[in-house]
């Protein structure tokens, strides 16, 4: 396995396995992995000849008060972890590399990055879409894979892909989860022990709802109800959202009637802010 930071670097090794007719699977991350990322991985080395991770934590992906300097990085603990499971290249740039001092394209999208995330998070989104079509252009993958933990990143960057004609196919991957039902989540590291088991409310909000969902409720406004009273028992967690959204739009919706995602965030101890969500479809039942 390779580790390489610079943008003709990926080039050139991409270049000589397409020349041997090799297909290549992409995996964006931010690094400090854990198992929620090497189940993409594992997915990637299963649907491709050859596997790119990158890990960049993108600047222009966090608001000004955001957790871009605290946030965690271990890239020998990363290597390792991405080496075990067969990824062939990583790509680790510096922001200069990704960024020239003259940089002012972006890519920018509406509708679906209005609520959730998007509302308290104004520019992530942006630099989410600029960054990974930057790592489309350079890595020119024939699939991405991401995370349904992020469920409205993917189905933003499914939606980039399809309006701007890009030459890839995205992958979603299930949320991986603790034994205790915690998303795995990077900024989980953020808390101690005490606001370790505080956050647990999040995925008992979330399997709440799910299974108020499962059992035949359609109005969106009681499992909100539901879910929000769960995750006010709990003192340590303040609310950002907790939002019943159509699953291709990410508007909120009243009734259930169609695919949809149940989405929250919610600061921990205002330590972290954590999010988690469940996919729910009539159509399943
Ligand atoms: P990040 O490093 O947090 O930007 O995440 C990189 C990718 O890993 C994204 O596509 C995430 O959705 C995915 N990911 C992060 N945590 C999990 C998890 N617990 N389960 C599945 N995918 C995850």
């Amino acid at each position: 396995m390779k580790i390489v930071s610079t943008v003709n670097e990926v080039r050139e090794q991409v270049k000589a396995w397409k020349k041997e007719g090799l297909s290549v699977g992409l995996v964006p991350t931010m690094g400090y992995l854990h198992e929620g990322h090497a189940s993409l991985m594992k997915k990637a080395t299963e649907q491709c000849d050859k596997v790119v991770v990158s890990i960049f934590v993108n600047p222009m992906q966090f608001g000004p008060n955001e957790d871009l300097d605290s946030y965690p990085r271990d890239l020998d603990k990363d290597a390792a972890l991405c080496e075990s499971i067969g990824v062939n290249l990583i790509f680790h740039p510096e922001a200069e590399e990704m960024y020239s001092p003259q940089f002012c394209s972006y890519v920018d999208m509406n509708v679906l990055t209005e609520d959730l995330c998007g509302k308290s998070r104004p520019v992530h989104f942006r630099g989410v879409c600029t960054v990974c079509n930057k790592l489309f252009n350079i890595v020119q993958p024939n699939k991405a894979f991401f995370g349904q933990k992020d469920a409205q990143q993917l189905a933003i960057i499914k939606r980039m892909v399809e309006d701007l004609n890009m030459d890839l196919e995205i992958v979603g991957c299930p949320i991986i989860r603790e034994e205790d039902g915690l998303a795995k989540s990077s900024r989980n590291t953020y808390l101690n022990e005490e606001e370790r088991k505080a956050a647990l409310v999040l995925s008992q909000s979330i399997f709440l709802g799910q299974k108020m969902a499962e059992d035949g409720e359609t109005d969106a406004k009681k499992i909100i109800a539901a879910m929000t009273e769960k995750i006010e028992t709990e003192p340590m967690a303040r609310i950002d959202y907790v939002k019943v959204v159509d699953g291709l739009t990410m508007q909120p919706i009243d009734v259930i009637d169609r695919p949809i995602v149940t989405a929250i965030a919610v600061y921990i101890n205002e330590k972290a802010r954590l999010i988690d969500n469940f996919h729910y479809s009539p159509e399943m039942q």
